[in-house]
């Protein structure tokens, strides 16, 4: 009874290390020295309340200036956590500058947090934007919803400044869309189902080159724009998952969603010198899981691939 108890606790240390292992064989540690650019996984999910993945959000920091592509539900607090584990730049009134791929709710009900959280929390610099046609739209129904809060914390006691809750809305076409002394960010558009405008970034810093692809299904752009660069940042959804599924839904997936088997092929073309899922889907079941996920996309493709989560960085 003895032996088995401790060869049952031993196979699970086990199982920790090795996956502890996996993940760290090209995740860094807030600690590391920083590499120049790093990218931060603020969060990884889809619209499922998981409560270990927040909604979509990635930070690109270079030089310890945070670029934030999708704002999730939960991304102002995993930024803070971030900036708790070493990441200082994703300290919370650092956060001015961001990309919105789409307009998908799990992609952006974190938007109200970002524009308003570091401003009450000190933030003095408007909120840059970028993003598709519909984000000025989104961005006004949004201040307005808030401007009796808004009016309160400035002309009150709180003292709020008056120039931080401000946002820069910037409507962007494909193209090269931004650039800075850190970043030269170009946007191009992928295939995300029925809507008119869905956009994957190519960020180019000094030292790495970061393709992320939003919500899309498999779409010739990515290969174009990744062609070879350092990190490919990809949503999947799982083979598994999808023969499970319902008929409606399998049109819905092939339409807006890339499967592992697809993505095994776009990544093949594409070279990225590391393939990074995030928006996993799978459906659960005792096979359908995150390690399935990572199998299938391994069956068609020979490069290094890693699936993230929350708060890792790379
Ligand atoms: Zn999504
Ligand atoms: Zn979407």
């Amino acid at each position: 009874m003895n032996s088995k108890t401790t060869s049952q606790r031993a196979a699970s240390i086990l199982s920790l290390v090795l996956l502890l292992a996996g993940a760290g064989s090209y995740s860094q540690s807030a600690n590391d020295p920083p590499a120049k650019t790093q990218i931060v996984f603020l969060g990884t999910g889809n619209p499922s309340a998981n409560p270990d993945r927040m909604g979509p959000s990635v930070a690109i920091v270079v030089n310890g200036t945070p670029y934030i592509v999708d704002c999730g539900p939960g991304v102002v607090r995993r930024a803070a956590a971030a900036a708790r584990l070493g990441v200082k730049g994703l300290e919370v009134t650092h956060l001015k500058t961001l990309f919105v791929t789409h307009l998908h709710s799990d992609h952006t009900l974190g938007y109200p947090d970002l524009i308003f959280s570091p401003w009450v929390l000190g933030r003095k610099e408007p909120l840059e934007v970028y993003g598709p046609s519909g984000i000025q739209a989104m961005t006004n129904h949004l201040l307005l919803a808030y401007k009796e809060d808004n009016d309160i914390r400035i002309n009150g006691l709180e003292h709020a400044n008056a120039t931080g809750n401000k946002v820069n809305v910037h409507e962007i076409k494909p193209g090269v869309i931004y650039r800075d002394e850190n970043v030269t960010v170009k946007a191009f558009l992928v295939k995300h189902g029925s809507w008119r405008q869905a956009y994957g970034y190519r960020f180019e810093t000094s030292d790495r080159t970061i393709v992320i692809s939003g919500d899309t299904a498999p779409a010739e752009s990515i290969v174009e724009n990744c062609n070879g660069c350092d990190v490919l940042i990809h949503e999947v959804y799982s083979q598994l998952g999808f023969k499970a599924a319902k008929e409606d839904w399998h049109k819905y997936l092939l339409s807006f969603h890339t499967s592992s088997r697809e993505l095994s092929e776009v990544a093949t073309k594409a070279k990225p010198k590391l393939l990074i899922l995030y928006h996993q889907m799978w459906f659960g079941g005792s096979t359908d899981t995150e390690q399935g996920l990572l199998n299938e996309v391994r069956q068609g493709y020979a490069g290094k691939v890693v699936s993230a989560h929350d708060l890792e960085i790379y």
